[in-house]
């Protein structure tokens, strides 16, 4: 427990806001937090332990929520990341106070709002990362939204199965075939650009340690040998994904292009980082793997918003409503 007290941010808080700003409360509605509360003069902050050390908290306990808004007037939630949990501090208190968004909050929703609702188009999204049972709803609500689709990573793999490809011993999800097929008939049916991997890096054996040297080759991707799996997209790949970007006026990006940890494999995720920040288009970069390789490739500040929430913006782009969002009043 201790390891998550809050003191150390009441500290930086201090350190950067000038000493005595923040005062730290030992407990979350107890007597200290009404103690220091009451002490505060304008300009202060108090800032309450870590709210999860009561298990009322992710329970959404109506009792909590009331004895947290009993220490306040107004309620302003700016934790897009928590946004798609309804846990008494990003949901229940707004039943007792006047509660709205702050500027992170508002930034989220109306740019990744604005590209769902009434983007600029051509509209492409690119989803990647290992599994396609983590982006089902995802991939189903976008396909009535966008007009490319451009699938790579590991679930790129269940797709080219589906489409009677050998895919050698690349990730498979045997489960999900039935699914990547209604998808692909899905886009056809709507006219939506469905991309994949036309070539793919291949290798003997998953890296171990995953940054281990490893030997590649670039095949077509529908001529995967039975003894080698996928682990990237080819360079024929990275060319094609980036030109649908180039023509696009708004972007969004979830998830790796593949094994982008190890160096020699990160090519594909860095091809699709370059694209997006090379266009002009509205740009929307969510998931913590696509945002830490804009940021560690230094494009974060040419990429017009980097959600801050993985879960909340996978949930978001699902067209789920965030009770985190759905109970604030002025959004
Ligand atoms: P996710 O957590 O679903 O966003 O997936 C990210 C992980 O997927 C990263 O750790 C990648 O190394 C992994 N990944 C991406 N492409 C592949 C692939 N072709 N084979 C195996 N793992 C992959």
């Amino acid at each position: 427990m201790k390891k998550f007290t809050l003191q150390p941010v009441a500290d930086k808080l201090n350190e950067l806001l000038g000493a005595g700003k923040v005062a730290f409360a030992a407990d979350i509605t107890g007597e200290d937090a009404k103690a220091k509360i009451a002490a505060m003069k304008d300009g202060e902050a108090v800032l309450l332990q870590n709210v999860r050390f009561d298990a009322r908290e992710e329970k959404n306990d109506p009792t909590f929520a009331k004895e947290l808004a009993d220490l306040a007037e107004i309620y302003v939630n700016d934790a897009f990341g928590t946004a798609h949990r309804a846990h008494a501090t990003t949901a229940g208190v707004a039943d007792y106070l006047p509660a709205y968004c702050g500027y992170l909050i508002k930034k989220e929703i109306s740019v990744m709002g604005k590209a769902l609702e009434n983007p600029n188009r051509p509209f492409v999204a690119i989803l990647g990362g290992a599994k396609v049972s983590d982006k089902l709803n995802v991939i189903n609500n976008l396909l009535t939204k966008v007009d490319t689709l451009i699938i790579g990573g590991g679930m790129a793999y269940t797709f080219l199965a589906a489409k009677g490809y050998s895919i050698g011993t690349s990730l498979f999800d045997s489960e999900k075939v039935d699914y990547c097929r209604d998808m692909m008939a899905k886009a056809e049916e709507k006219g939506v650009r469905l991309l994949l991997p036309i070539d793919t890096v291949i290798t003997a054996d998953f890296p171990n340690p995953i940054d281990a040297a490893i030997e590649i080759t670039t095949v077509s991707s529908s001529e995967i040998p039975a003894d080698k799996m996928g682990l990237y997209i080819g360079e024929k790949t990275r060319e094609l994904f980036a030109d649908a970007i180039k023509n696009a006026q708004t972007v969004v990006w979830n998830g790796p292009m593949g094994v982008f940890e190890n160096p020699t494999l990160a090519a594909g995720t860095i091809a699709v980082a370059k694209a997006l920040a090379e266009s002009s288009a509205t740009t929307i970069v969510g998931g913590g793997d696509s945002a830490a390789a804009c940021e560690q490739l230094g494009f974060a500040d040419r990429i017009t918003h980097i959600s801050t929430g993985g879960g909340a913006s996978l949930e978001f782009l699902e067209g789920l409503e965030l009770p985190g969002i759905a109970c604030l009043q002025n959004k």
